[in-house]
């Protein structure tokens, strides 16, 4: 080590995005008592503050310090767009000309945002416009947590208010369950009562299938579960969600249960996005009611949201409503999910940012190669 490296100065903690646990144990490496952490994560989380000189009830000293020691460092907003129904969607910048994107739905009975947990994917899922730009890295605990910060900011809440955003779901780019060990820190913010606050069935992480992880997130925390079917049976799936090749329908379904079982919950949702021609035909529904009759789950039709360079179409509306009658007639519960913000290519699956650098660009074919790190 040099002289100069000693005397550098050391790297500011963000306080955004740690978990109290962490928060506990880093006011006490300062010398302060835990019930610190609370009250920072009152201010950041509760109050929406990110000025720790604006922490009035910290003592002098401790806010000193922090200063010197910790920092609330949040994304950077490169753009917001409004649709023409009143959904947002901000992009952020990830730096290094990375950036990602959140999506504010407005609905009349709740307010849902729609995160993101990579920047890219690297699944390849052949209908999905983020798979297009390949994978460049995970996305940091904070910068998860400050998508959820930023929105609120944005959307002008102020304490005291009502909840503008009532519901979070993960279903922003990328694949939440490939980035375990920063979305899991991100998941605890948002039900802790000490943060955002969010109840357990309010908070929604969708996964194409990443089956062992499924098993790992039963262990940790309680959320819902969205999992993206999208086929019937394997050899369908597999052309359209490649991670099938390495994990099956079989296999999904049985880790589905097996975190219901564990975690006390009643219902997978599973999606299925309507491609014209592809996945869309009557025989196509009677098989996926073969599948999850009698199963504690439920089906959310998505309307495929095109962008450019692909060549699926959206199935037509009659076939749409058709294929969940068929679903309904045999006791499926399945619901078509509305487009929103179609006009600023916010709607599912339409989510692009923008990748430079990118360390793997599509998996295709390469699934079986897939290492997914926990
Ligand atoms: N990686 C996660 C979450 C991200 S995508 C997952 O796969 O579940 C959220 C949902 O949008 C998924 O069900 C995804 O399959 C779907 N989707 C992707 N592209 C789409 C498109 N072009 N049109 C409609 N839905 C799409």
């Amino acid at each position: 080590m040099t002289v100069a490296d000693s005397n550098a100065p050391t790297e500011r903690v963000n306080l955004l995005g740690l978990p109290k646990a962490d928060l506990e144990s880093f006011v006490g490496d300062l010398g302060s008592k835990p019930f610190r952490a609370r009250q920072l994560m009152n201010w950041l989380y509760k109050r929406g503050e990110s000025d720790i000189a604006s922490m009035t009830d910290l003592a002098k000293d401790f806010r000193a310090q922090l200063a010197t020691r910790a920092e609330v460092s949040l994304p950077e907003i490169v753009k917001t767009q409004v649709a023409s129904d009143g959904t947002r969607k901000w992009l952020l910048s990830g730096g290094n000309g990375q950036a990602f994107e959140t999506v504010f739905i407005p609905e009349e009975d709740r307010g849902t945002l729609c995160i993101s947990s990579q920047v890219g994917c690297v699944l390849d899922c052949s209908f999905c416009s983020t798979a297009q730009q390949g994978f460049n890295r995970n996305l940091t605990t904070a910068e998860i947590v400050g998508q959820v910060w930023l929105a609120n900011k944005e959307l002008g809440w102020q304490v005291g208010d009502n909840r503008i955003i009532t519901n979070i779901v993960l279903m922003g780019m990328g694949e939440p369950l490939a980035n375990f060990r920063n979305v899991i820190p991100a998941i605890r913010i948002f039900l802790d009562d000490l943060g955002f606050d969010i109840s357990r069935r309010r908070v929604t992480l969708s996964t194409s299938g990443l089956v062992p992880q499924i098993y790992k997130l039963a262990e940790e925390v309680n959320c819902a579960l969205a999992v993206s079917l999208h086929a019937p049976n394997d050899a369908l799936r597999s052309e359209l969600v490649p991670i099938n090749r390495k994990h099956n329908i079989a296999e999904l379904l049985e880790a589905c249960w097996h975190y219901l079982d564990e975690q006390n919950g009643r219902s997978v949702t599973f999606e299925y996005v309507m491609l014209d021609g592809v996945n869309d035909q009557p025989e196509h529904a009677r098989e996926l009611a073969r599948l999850l009759r009698d199963k504690p789950a439920k089906l959310n039709l998505i309307p495929f949201n095109p962008f450019p360079g692909t060549a699926y179409k959206r199935s037509s509306p009659e076939t749409i409503v058709r294929f969940r009658d068929e679903l309904n007639e045999r006791g499926i519960i399945a619901t078509i999910r509305k487009t929103r913000g179609e006009d600023i290519d916010a709607a599912c699956g339409q989510l692009a940012g923008q990748v430079t650098d990118r360390t793997i660009v599509r998996l295709g074919s390469k699934t079986f190669g897939l290492q997914v790190r926990v």
